[in-house]
């Protein structure tokens, strides 16, 4: 059945793999060889380096494999608070147990780490104050408490960064700022202090904001104990932002965000500016109010700052307050990037609406079109079905970046008169997750002749289509002739599989 056979795993995965070790090796050798590699068991060895290795560079694990990427998923597994024995590298008896228990939290059976479960590690919350964390994190630091720490920025100062359990630069500055808001010191290093201000939510200075980041010491002052800057007290106009929105870093195209925070002040606020400041400089929109009170409920510039009309590029978000008879204080400053997932249906097709899809293991929003001139057969294109994507009524369903190439080659196709079908074309996750579970083999220990894990088909991208044809039919041959000139392969081992470059 066409629609429960699917698709190889991410090619990104095998050319990570090329990158960590070094080797060239031609895109072809490695997409055959994806499968190889997922099936072994075993990460190179070429992977045991002191480098840090990123699993999303790494093989489906499986009990028996060894090097670096164990090492990481070692790591991984004692943050999370499991017992993997030693960290050698070595994926015994002790780590296959430790993965089997974090993999039951998740709902999930068996050890194989695939896509799914490595996505969990990096993203699993734990708090930041748990033992199992280390006492700092600070840029490349990764895992479940760099996440629960972006988790915490989010929520406590709305930074709006992507909870993907890695210290980059945008954790970095956020967690910069949100040390400045706090009066903290300004380091980017998320220690013990800056820990408690995250996890109990404070809005105001506890401790003195030092006056310059790095004061050279006088030779004649003796060098404190402890740290002991001089004492000031925290503002007296106690102006604090709570409840603010986060924004999603990126925020797609037509996506908005509403606007939502409580301004609030042991004086009188004179005036509050919210703006979304481009990076070229250029205020996009601007809401300004003159409240006359002690609190302001930021809701009322929700209307003026429209986020969902803002186009591709960078942008900051900005919020400024004055207390009475003191000077204007940057409440928050976050930037965030807009990309263009969202195009437009190509001409020619329909367009659905905004649907999750999903990249690599990653959830995304996108604009999936209907193509009018290929009846599809899949689950999501029947009407009534649980399935079902409103609108697409039998007809094909991919995802809008796609859509031109998908409709331009099956138009051609039928233009040279022949006739086209498909089974399945987009699928939803949950489509993709009772598929997994229906099949016995989908546990990532196999790339083939299993059902996908959720999150890693390309039809939960809606990047694929299954042609509904022969092997060697007119339609397949007509597509192994011309389907490059529109960006779209077929999958070696599925002859009815063709997805989008
Ligand atoms: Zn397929």
């Amino acid at each position: 059945m066409a629609t429960k056979r699917t698709d190889s795993y991410s090619r990104v995965v095998a050319i990570g793999i090329a990158a960590v070790m070094g080797i060239l090796v031609s895109a072809t050798t490695l997409t055959a060889s994806a499968s190889e590699l997922a099936t072994s068991g075993r990460a190179s060895p070429v992977l045991a380096v002191a480098t840090a290795v990123d699993l999303d560079n790494c093989p489906t694990l499986n009990k028996g494999a060894q090097g670096g990427c164990v090492v990481e998923l070692q790591r991984l597994l004692i943050q999370q608070g499991h017992d993997p024995g030693t960290v050698d590298g070595d994926f015994g008896p002790k780590t296959d147990a430790a993965v089997t228990a974090f993999k039951k939290t998740l709902g999930m059976t068996g050890s194989s780490v695939g896509p799914q479960t490595k996505a969990a590690l990096y993203t699993q919350k734990v708090t930041a104050t748990s033992s199992n964390c280390p006492s700092v994190l600070s840029s490349g630091s990764r895992g479940g408490c760099v996440a629960y720490v972006q988790s915490r920025l989010n929520t406590v100062a709305g930074a709006g960064l992507a909870v993907d359990g890695r210290f980059g630069p945008a954790t970095d500055k956020a967690a910069r700022a949100f040390q400045k808001a706090r009066c903290l010191s300004v380091d980017g290093k998320v220690g013990p202090d800056t820990k408690k201000h995250l996890v109990a939510n404070t809005t105001t200075c506890s401790t003195p904001r030092e006056a310059t980041p790095a004061p050279t010491p006088k030779p004649t002052t003796p060098k404190p104990t402890t740290p002991a800057p001089t004492p000031k007290p925290p503002s007296s106009s106690g102006l604090t932002l709570t409840k603010a929105m986060s924004i999603p870093n990126p925020l797609f195209v037509g996506t908005s965000v509403s606007v939502k925070g409580i301004i609030t002040s042991s004086v009188q606020i004179t005036r509050v500016e919210a703006k979304i400041v481009a990076a070229s400089g250029k205020v996009m929109y601007r809401a300004t109010a003159s409240p006359k009170a002690k609190t302001y409920d930021m809701k009322a510039m929700d209307k003026t700052l429209a986020f969902s009309k803002l186009s591709k590029g960078d942008y900051t978000f900005w919020v400024i307050a004055t207390p009475s008879g003191k000077a204007a204080e940057t409440l928050r400053q976050a930037s965030f990037k807009v990309e263009d997932e969202m195009l437009a249906c190509a001409k020619g097709t329909e367009d659905l609406n905004l649907f999750y899809v999903y990249v690599s293991g990653a959830k995304k929003k996108a604009r999936l079109c209907a193509l009018p001139n290929v009846r599809a057969s899949g689950d999501e294109s029947i009407p009534g079905h649980k399935y079902y994507v409103a609108g697409s009524n039998k007809r094909a369903i991919v995802r809008a970046r796609y859509s031109k190439d998908f409709y331009n080659m099956t138009k051609a196709a039928q233009d040279a008169g022949i006739t086209v079908k498909a089974n399945s074309t987009y699928r939803t996750h949950q489509h993709q997750k009772d598929l997994c579970k229906e099949d016995a083999g989908c546990d990532g220990r196999t790339s083939y002749d299993d059902v996908a894990e959720p999150g890693t088909s390309r039809h939960e991208g809606g990047a694929a289509i299954d042609f509904n044809m022969g092997n060697g039919s007119k339609l397949h041959k007509w597509l192994k002739k011309n389907a490059g000139t529109y960006h779209i392969k077929e999958y070696s081992r599925e002859y009815w599989h063709w997805e989008h470059k």
